[in-house]
Parts: structure tokens; C-alpha cells; sequence
């Protein structure tokens, strides 16, 4: 790390690979990370080939019977330790974050926080992986069920919550008795690594937790998932890239769970309490400054309050401040890289072709960093492009609707079911279209769903398994039944 990035976030992170327990430069020379505020290289972490991803499994599956066996309870005290060590080191975690990923600090120590939480929860989780026993039906024998560690896990993570989607894998894993070989995304490989430095701290052993920066994640994961002693993939990130390993992860029938995209609808009643709805889009839409697969992606409103929706929301967003994420009051940071920030661009130029009205914002500053504004656009057709596609960035597209069974359908009409959002003030409508929406999760007067201890997860192309809650544990289980008479 360069003495600046060290002065600028108050902590040493590693930059080197971690397997086995050693820091270690990589066979495939250095990945550079850049900060999206400044466009400058910050800092240079080593980049891991494929023969640094064996040594890797090697060493998780060396690791692997010892740390199954250990006691629940010291697995759970690692992951307690863990939990301590984060929130100890808090303020430099999210500081590095900033310089890497870009989002706001307050964004940041928000993520902080809530990655934290998944190593306590399952510390406590540790020791509440039980089985079952019951008669079978003919009275011959008793089925005896036990949920034991899956094994070497492989982990992808994205760039967008660099912290907690690396928290929400190694927490289950390590508390099911797993070893993991933690692929972080080529944007934010800091914070995981900082994030393993920690685990070391907390008593981890060698082998356990094994972390692969690298400029080649394809070849790289290709020889890992071929590899017979890996039984798990975990990955979180687009659905694109998740069906091409779950293809590769037929070949060898690796057990997979997969974090894919979203396009989260957020529906508005006539009855709802508008300014509720408008804090609850504000926190859907700009957590993370959009880029999140659970953000707000399509607003639709019911006509009576969609101008008063409209108004209120753009209000609302272009009174954020933009700027470098770690400077003082600022709400909204910049992209994380330039392709992203020109696909939000194309996807608002689109946007008003298809003939939708820019309300605010609708362009980038003029300024280095990958910034664009807050936008809000009104009157979107329900057939404009910019509705099937993730936007990843600060666009609200609203679309008006007329009646209940009218905005159900519009709300499914993606190959998408990550969450959707719903506001009114009746119950008996709250629920009875929260049952119609194809999601996997739904916030009622919500703006924001996730948490540690709840099943976090997608139906159709969103994704397969679930993560956080004791979901997540057993996800890194397989279950074992034992035909027994005794
Ligand atoms: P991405 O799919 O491009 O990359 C995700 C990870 O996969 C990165 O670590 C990347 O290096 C790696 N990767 C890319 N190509 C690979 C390959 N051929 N083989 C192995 N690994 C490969 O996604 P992204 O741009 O980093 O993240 C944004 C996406 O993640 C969005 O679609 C978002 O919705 C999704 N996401 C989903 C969840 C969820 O829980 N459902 C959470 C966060 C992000």
C-alpha cells in the first residue's frame, strides 16, 4: 500500500495473496486499483494465476478436518472475535472502502456495520446447526438427519459491497465448518483483504480463509470449480457471469449458490403515506448511490399521486451533495469505474427517446471522477428499455399505473426476481400483492429489507439459495440421513 493510502484511511492493508495463512506476491504480477473519485491508481495488490488458485484449495482442503472438527463453540468465539476486530477497526475499513469502491463514508460505515453483524450472527449460529430424528412411517427404523459441512468453498464477490457479500459467505461458511478460497472483485480487493487480516487476528487458522485477488478471475475459477476436492461455489454478482458458472459447475456437479441481478420494482398506491414513500425511495434508489442489486429500479405510481411523487422525489435527490466520498456532507460519490457511469448515461438517453421526461439531473458534472448526477424521470413508457436492464447508479425512472392488477403485471414483467417494494396504507392490499410479486423478498412501507439474520435471495433469474438467516448456514451444509434401528 502507498504511504498516502495508508494516511488517507489510518491502516496498513495487506496487498498480497493470502494462502495458508502467508502473504504472498502472485504469479500474475500486480492488479492495479484505482479510486473512482480522482481516476487515480491508489494502490497495486498482487494478482493470483491459476497455479496460485491450486495452492489455495490445497491449502483450504489441508485446513479442511481439522476446522470441521473443532468445536461449534470455538468456531463461533473466531467469528465473535471477528465481529470485535471490525467494529474496532471501523473507521479505517470504511475509509478504505471509499478510496476503492468510491460510495459516500457514510455508505460506507453504514456497509461497516451491517458486514460486521454477519460475523456475529453466525457466531451464534455456530452452534445451532441440528439435525433431526424421527420414526419412519412403517415403524422399521428411525431416519436420523445431520447437516455436515459442504467443504472447500469457493467465494465470488462483487465490487459493489466489498465488505459484506465476503462477510455474508466466510460468516456461514466458517461457522458450518467449511474452508473457503475468497475470490474478491479486481475494484475492491482492499477491503477483503483488510477483512482477512482480521480473521488472522481473531484466531483463524492457517488454511482457513485463503483470499485471490486477480486480473484473470475466468481461467482462475475454471480450474478451482474442476478441482474434485472443491464441493461449493458461492457467488454473488451479475446474472450473466453467474450462468456461466453455474455451466461450469455442471461439469463436476458442484453444489452452487448464486447472488445474481435485480430490477426492483417499487410500487406506489393511491393510499399511501407519499412523503413515508418518498424517505422509503430515497433510502431503495441511493443506498450505495444506486449501485446495489436490491436498488429501486423501476418506480410505479398510481396516477392520482405520481405528480406529487414525481416532485417530492426529485426535490429530494437533487438536494444530495456529489462528491469525493470521503469528503465532509457529501451524500453521493461517484461511480465505480467508467463503464458503468456510460451505461447509466446511455440508459437516460434511451430513457428520453423512448419518450420519458428528465424531472432532475440527467447528465454528469463536469469534473474528474466517475460522477453523474442524481436523475429523475417521469412519464417513462412501461415498454422503455431503460425498465429490463440493471441501471447500477443514481436514475429513478417512474412509470404511471391505474389500477392494482395492472401494476402487478408490470412489476413481473422481468426475468428479474430479487425484492420488490410496496407502498399503502392497506393491509389487506399490502399483503395480497405481496403474495402476486415475483420476489424472493418484499419490503412493505420498506425502503430497505436487508438484514443478517433474514433469508436475502432471489426467485427466477435472480438467483438460487439464500444467504444470512440460518438459510445461510445451511448452505454451506449437505444433509445426511442415517437409516438406523436400534
Ligand atoms: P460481475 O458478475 O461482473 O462480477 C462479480 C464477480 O465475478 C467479480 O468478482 C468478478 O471478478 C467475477 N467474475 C467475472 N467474470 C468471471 C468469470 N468468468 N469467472 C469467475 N468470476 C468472474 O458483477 P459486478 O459488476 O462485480 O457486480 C454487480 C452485479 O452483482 C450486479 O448484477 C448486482 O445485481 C449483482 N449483485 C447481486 C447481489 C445479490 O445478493 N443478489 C448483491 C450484490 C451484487
Amino acid at each position: 500500500m502507498t504511504g498516502n493510502l495508508a494516511t488517507m484511511t489510518g491502516m496498513n492493508a495487506p496487498t498480497g495473496l493470502l494462502i495458508g495463512g502467508h502473504w504472498s506476491a502472485g504469479r500474475a504480477g500486480v492488479l492495479p486499483v484505482t479510486d473512482p473519485a480522482t481516476e487515480d491508481v491508489i494502490a497495486e495488490v498482487a494478482s493470483a494465476s491459476t497455479e496460485d488458485a491450486l495452492d489455495a484449495v490445497t491449502a483450504a482442503y489441508e485446513a479442511l478436518p481439522k476446522w470441521a472438527a473443532r468445536p461449534p463453540r470455538e468456531r463461533g468465539e473466531c467469528l465473535r472475535r471477528a465481529y470485535e476486530l471490525m467494529m474496532r477497526d471501523a473507521e479505517p475499513l470504511a475509509r478504505l472502502m471509499v478510496i476503492e469502491n468510491g460510495k459516500a463514508l457514510r455508505d460506507a460505515r453504514g456497509e461497516i456495520a451491517y458486514a460486521a453483524e454477519f460475523f456475529r450472527w453466525y457466531a451464534e449460529e455456530a452452534v445451532r446447526n441440528s439435525g433431526y430424528l424421527s420414526v419412519a412411517p412403517s415403524g422399521a427404523n428411525k431416519i436420523m438427519v445431520q447437516h455436515q459441512p459442504v467443504g472447500v468453498s469457493v467465494l465470488i464477490t462483487p465490487w459493489n459491497f466489498p465488505a459484506a457479500m465476503a462477510t455474508r459467505k466466510i460468516g456461514p461458511a466458517l461457522a458450518a465448518g467449511c474452508t473457503v478460497v475468497l475470490k474478491p472483485a479486481k475494484e475492491t480487493p482492499l477491503t477483503a483483504l483488510a477483512v482477512a487480516a482480521l480473521l488472522q487476528e481473531a484466531g483463524v487458522p492457517e488454511g482457513v480463509v485463503n483470499v485471490l485477488p486477480t486480473t484473470t478471475p475466468g481461467p482462475m475459477t475454471e480450474a478451482m470449480l474442476a478441482d474434485p476436492r472443491v464441493r461449493k461455489l458461492s457467488f454473488t454478482g451479475s446474472t450473466e457471469v453467474g450462468r456461466r458458472l453455474l455451466r461450469t459447475a455442471a461439469d463436476t456437479v458442484t453444489n452452487c449458490s448464486m447472488e445474481l441481478g435485480g430490477n426492483a420494482p417499487f410500487l406506489v398506491f393511491d393510499d399511501a403515506d407519499i412523503d413515508a414513500a418518498i424517505e422509503g425511495a430515497f433510502l431503495a434508489k441511493m443506498r450505495n448511490g444506486g449501485e446495489a442489486c436490491t436498488a429501486a429500479n423501476r418506480f410505479y405510481v398510481q396516477d392520482a399521486v405520481a405528480s406529487e411523487f414525481s416532485a417530492k422525489l426529485a426535490a429530494r435527490l437533487s438536494s444530495l451533495q456529489v462528491g469525493p466520498g470521503l469528503e465532509d456532507g457529501v451524500d453521493l460519490g461517484p461511480l465505480v469505474n467508467s463503464d458503468t457511469r456510460s451505461k447509466v448515461a446511455q440508459l437516460v438517453e434511451s430513457a428520453t427517446k423512448d419518450g420519458g421526461r428528465i424531472v432532475t439531473g440527467g447528465r454528469a458534472p463536469d469534473r474528474p471522477g466517475y460522477f453523474y448526477q442524481p436523475t429523475v424521470l417521469d412519464d417513462v413508457p412501461s415498454d422503455a428499455g431503460i425498465l429490463s436492464e440493471e441501471i447500477f447508479g443514481p436514475v429513478a425512472p417512474i412509470v404511471r399505473f391505474t389500477d392494482v392488477d395492472e401494476a402487478i403485471s408490470l412489476a413481473n414483467s422481468t426475468e428479474y426476481g430479487l425484492v420488490s417494494y410496496l407502498y399503502t396504507t392497506d393491509l389487506r392490499r399490502a399483503l395480497r400483492v405481496a403474495e402476486a410479486l415475483e420476489a424472493g423478498m418484499i419490503g412493505i412501507n420498506r425502503g430497505v429489507v436487508s438484514d443478517p439474520a433474514a433469508p436475502f435471495g432471489g426467485v427466477k433469474q435472480s438467483g438460487l439459495g439464500r444467504e444470512g438467516g440460518h438459510d445461510g448456514l445451511l448452505e454451506f451444509t449437505e444433509t445426511k440421513y442415517i437409516a438406523v434401528d436400534w
